[in-house]
């Protein structure tokens, strides 16, 4: 139970926390509110236009269905909303978290953001290339096949994306994290990047020569070796310790079946077979 639901004056209140009442399907309007945290309210179904409201958290409200236009809010926090399908263009927005929207279609191209986190958006297919945002991170968007290349870009996360294929080269980004993106062959010599965390992309074969890059965790990125003599070893030891196969065209089917990448590797060091 909550303060709206104990019948306590509400006006004049800046700061409203409600969160976690399992009672209350809206909330009052009210005058001159700046923060409202409503998460995990489970009968929420609707949150009024409030002029005026700058931070809103409405995470894991599960009866929730849309999110009003709120002009002048700056930090919206709609994570795990299962029946959120959009989210509106709210002029002035500045940080976007929306974790886990499994059925959010769509991230509008809002002028002025600068920070927009996400993840486990399964049906989102497009990043908007917002001009200005400083930090993006999105992992496990199973939809997700590129990332625009966004001018201004500070900070790039992009976790477990599986159908990513490439990184675009973004002038100025100064902390790259891609772990975990099985599909990208490549990182682009990005002039100026300090920070590379390409950990587990399992068909990076070589990394460029960044200058001044200051910190590069490879880790679990088995075509990543220093010379192409530990790429035949890798290969060798993969196929005789885990495949256990003797014969030629067999190992040769299995390793095109698993890859045409690792094909490619092993056919170029032939002496494997
Ligand atoms: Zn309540």
């Amino acid at each position: 139970m909550c303060i709206i639901c104990r019948g306590e004056p509400l006006e004049g209140l800046r700061v409203l926390d409600c969160s976690r009442c399992p009672n209350i399907t809206e909330i009052p309007n009210i005058v001159g509110l700046q923060i409202l945290d409503c998460s995990d309210c489970r009968l929420l179904t609707e949150i009024p236009n409030i002029v005026g409201l700058r931070r809103l958290n409405c995470s894991r409200c599960p009866e929730l269905r849309s999110i009003s236009n709120i002009v002048g809010l700056q930090v919206l926090y709609c994570s795990d909303c299962p029946n959120i399908t959009e989210i509106p263009n709210i002029a002035g927005l500045q940080e976007l978290y929306c974790f886990s929207c499994p059925n959010l279609t769509s991230i509008p191209n809002i002028v002025g953001l600068i920070v927009l986190y996400f993840s486990g958006c399964r049906s989102l297919t497009e990043i908007p290339n917002i001009v200005g945002l400083q930090e993006l991170y999105f992992s496990n968007c199973l939809g997700l096949t590129e990332i625009p290349n966004i001018v201004g870009l500070i900070r790039l996360y992009c976790f477990s994306c599986p159908n990513l294929t490439s990184i675009p080269n973004i002038a100025g980004l100064q902390i790259l994290r891609c772990s975990g993106c099985l599909n990208i062959k490549e990182i682009p010599n990005i002039a100026g990047l300090q920070r590379l965390v390409c950990s587990y992309c399992r068909l990076l074969t070589e990394i460029p020569d960044i200058a001044g890059l200051q910190y590069l965790n490879r880790l679990g990125c088995p075509f990543l070796e220093d010379n192409n003599i530990t790429k035949v070893v890798y290969i060798q030891r993969w196929i005789r310790y885990k495949m256990q196969i003797r014969n030629f065209n067999v190992r040769l089917a299995l390793v095109r079946a698993i890859h045409p990448d690792l094909l490619n590797i092993c056919m170029s060091y032939y002496s494997v077979f």
